[in-house]
Protein backbone atom coordinates (compact mmCIF):
# COMPACT_ATOMS: atom_id res chain seq x y z
CA UNK A 1 0.00 0.00 0.00
CA UNK A 2 2.63 2.44 0.99
CA UNK A 3 5.16 0.97 -1.65
CA UNK A 4 3.44 2.75 -4.88
CA UNK A 5 3.44 5.90 -2.09
CA UNK A 6 7.07 5.90 -1.99
CA UNK A 7 8.09 4.88 -5.42
CA UNK A 8 6.04 8.05 -6.81
CA UNK A 9 7.58 10.74 -4.38
CA UNK A 10 11.18 9.03 -5.13
CA UNK A 11 10.60 10.18 -8.80
CA UNK A 12 8.83 13.32 -7.97
CA UNK A 13 12.06 13.90 -5.95
CA UNK A 14 14.41 12.79 -8.83
CA UNK A 15 12.88 15.97 -11.14
CA UNK A 16 12.79 18.40 -8.62
CA UNK A 17 16.51 18.10 -8.34
CA UNK A 18 17.38 17.14 -11.79
CA UNK A 19 18.50 19.87 -14.20
CA UNK A 20 15.93 22.05 -14.98
CA UNK A 21 14.64 22.09 -19.18
CA UNK A 22 12.11 24.44 -19.29
CA UNK A 23 13.26 28.18 -20.44
CA UNK A 24 11.12 31.23 -19.53
CA UNK A 25 10.34 32.90 -22.65
CA UNK A 26 10.75 35.72 -23.82
CA UNK A 27 13.27 36.14 -21.10
CA UNK A 28 15.56 33.24 -22.15
CA UNK A 29 15.51 32.27 -25.86
CA UNK A 30 16.59 28.46 -27.01
CA UNK A 31 19.98 29.05 -29.47
CA UNK A 32 19.23 27.75 -32.81
CA UNK A 33 21.33 25.89 -35.10
CA UNK A 34 23.38 27.94 -37.62
CA UNK A 35 21.40 26.45 -40.45
CA UNK A 36 17.88 26.86 -38.83
CA UNK A 37 15.60 28.13 -41.50
CA UNK A 38 14.10 31.00 -40.48
CA UNK A 39 12.68 34.53 -41.63
CA UNK A 40 14.00 35.49 -45.86
CA UNK A 41 16.62 38.23 -46.17
CA UNK A 42 16.93 39.44 -49.67
CA UNK A 43 20.65 40.00 -50.07
CA UNK A 44 22.37 43.23 -51.20
CA UNK A 45 25.72 44.03 -53.21
CA UNK A 46 28.14 46.50 -51.12
CA UNK A 47 26.76 49.40 -52.97
CA UNK A 48 23.43 48.92 -51.30
CA UNK A 49 21.73 47.16 -54.46
CA UNK A 50 19.48 44.43 -54.42
CA UNK A 51 20.97 41.06 -55.72
CA UNK A 52 17.66 39.59 -57.00
CA UNK A 53 17.39 39.59 -60.69
CA UNK A 54 13.84 38.87 -61.00
CA UNK A 55 14.97 35.42 -63.12
CA UNK A 56 11.95 33.73 -60.88
CA UNK A 57 13.12 30.52 -60.26
CA UNK A 58 12.83 31.03 -56.86
CA UNK A 59 9.05 31.65 -57.35
CA UNK A 60 8.80 28.95 -60.15
CA UNK A 61 10.21 25.68 -57.26
CA UNK A 62 8.18 27.30 -54.05
CA UNK A 63 5.75 24.41 -53.75
CA UNK A 64 3.93 26.59 -51.34
CA UNK A 65 3.79 28.97 -54.52
CA UNK A 66 4.14 31.93 -51.80
CA UNK A 67 6.79 33.95 -53.69
CA UNK A 68 5.31 36.82 -56.08
CA UNK A 69 7.58 38.51 -58.04
CA UNK A 70 7.06 41.79 -60.58
CA UNK A 71 10.35 41.78 -62.34
CA UNK A 72 11.79 45.51 -63.82
CA UNK A 73 14.41 46.42 -66.15
CA UNK A 74 17.26 49.05 -65.53
CA UNK A 75 17.71 51.30 -67.94
CA UNK A 76 20.97 49.68 -68.82
CA UNK A 77 18.59 46.37 -69.10
CA UNK A 78 19.98 45.13 -65.92
CA UNK A 79 16.63 43.13 -64.09
CA UNK A 80 15.62 43.73 -60.63
CA UNK A 81 12.04 42.88 -59.01
CA UNK A 82 10.28 46.11 -58.72
CA UNK A 83 7.92 44.16 -56.19
CA UNK A 84 8.70 40.98 -54.03
CA UNK A 85 7.27 39.18 -51.92
CA UNK A 86 7.11 35.86 -49.31
CA UNK A 87 3.69 35.14 -47.71
CA UNK A 88 4.89 33.51 -44.69
CA UNK A 89 1.42 32.07 -43.71
CA UNK A 90 2.07 29.93 -46.40
CA UNK A 91 4.96 29.26 -46.10
CA UNK A 92 6.59 25.61 -45.19
CA UNK A 93 10.34 26.74 -44.75
CA UNK A 94 11.39 24.39 -46.51
CA UNK A 95 14.56 26.47 -48.28
CA UNK A 96 14.24 25.58 -52.08
CA UNK A 97 13.92 29.23 -53.10
CA UNK A 98 17.37 29.38 -51.16
CA UNK A 99 18.91 26.71 -52.85
CA UNK A 100 17.74 27.62 -56.47
CA UNK A 101 18.89 31.37 -57.10
CA UNK A 102 21.74 31.37 -59.18
CA UNK A 103 22.85 34.96 -57.54
CA UNK A 104 22.80 34.17 -53.52
CA UNK A 105 20.20 36.69 -53.53
CA UNK A 106 18.01 35.27 -51.04
CA UNK A 107 19.11 33.66 -48.08
CA UNK A 108 17.17 32.56 -44.43
CA UNK A 109 17.86 33.75 -41.32
CA UNK A 110 17.95 32.16 -37.87
CA UNK A 111 15.02 34.27 -37.06
CA UNK A 112 11.53 32.51 -35.49
CA UNK A 113 9.72 34.87 -33.93
CA UNK A 114 6.86 35.17 -36.85
CA UNK A 115 3.86 35.49 -35.33
CA UNK A 116 1.23 38.23 -36.29
CA UNK A 117 -1.94 39.17 -36.08
CA UNK A 118 -3.46 39.02 -39.17
CA UNK A 119 -2.75 37.20 -42.28
CA UNK A 120 -1.92 40.20 -44.03
CA UNK A 121 0.58 40.96 -41.96
CA UNK A 122 2.30 37.66 -42.77
CA UNK A 123 2.79 38.87 -46.14
CA UNK A 124 6.53 40.37 -46.47
CA UNK A 125 7.39 43.28 -49.15
CA UNK A 126 10.45 43.81 -50.72
CA UNK A 127 11.65 46.53 -48.36
CA UNK A 128 11.19 44.30 -45.33
CA UNK A 129 12.76 41.44 -46.87
CA UNK A 130 15.71 43.22 -47.33
CA UNK A 131 16.08 44.58 -43.88
CA UNK A 132 17.78 41.84 -41.42
CA UNK A 133 14.73 40.33 -38.56
CA UNK A 134 14.93 41.60 -35.61
CA UNK A 135 13.80 39.91 -32.07
CA UNK A 136 10.52 40.42 -31.78
CA UNK A 137 9.74 39.46 -28.48
CA UNK A 138 11.72 41.46 -25.32
CA UNK A 139 12.31 40.46 -22.05
CA UNK A 140 9.90 42.73 -20.22
CA UNK A 141 12.47 42.60 -17.41
CA UNK A 142 16.06 43.29 -19.62
CA UNK A 143 13.17 46.04 -21.16
CA UNK A 144 13.19 47.42 -17.47
S1 LIG B 1 11.11 28.25 -48.03
FE1 LIG B 1 10.02 26.90 -49.47
S2 LIG B 1 7.86 27.37 -49.17
FE2 LIG B 1 9.03 29.06 -48.26
S3 LIG B 1 9.22 30.60 -49.85
FE3 LIG B 1 11.04 29.32 -50.00
S4 LIG B 1 10.50 27.71 -51.50
FE4 LIG B 1 8.60 28.68 -50.83
S1 LIG C 1 15.76 35.63 -55.40
FE1 LIG C 1 17.18 34.53 -56.77
S2 LIG C 1 15.92 32.91 -57.70
FE2 LIG C 1 14.51 34.42 -56.86
S3 LIG C 1 14.06 35.79 -58.55
FE3 LIG C 1 15.76 36.70 -57.38
S4 LIG C 1 17.61 35.97 -58.42
FE4 LIG C 1 15.94 34.66 -59.12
Amino acid sequence: MIAPLIQGLKLTLRYFFSKKITLQYPDEKWDVAPRWRGRHVLTKHASGKIKCVACMLCATVCPAECIKIEGAAEPDNRKYPEKYTIDLGRCIFCGYCVEVCPRDAIEMSTAYELSEYSREALILDKEQLMEPPQPRYVSQKKAG
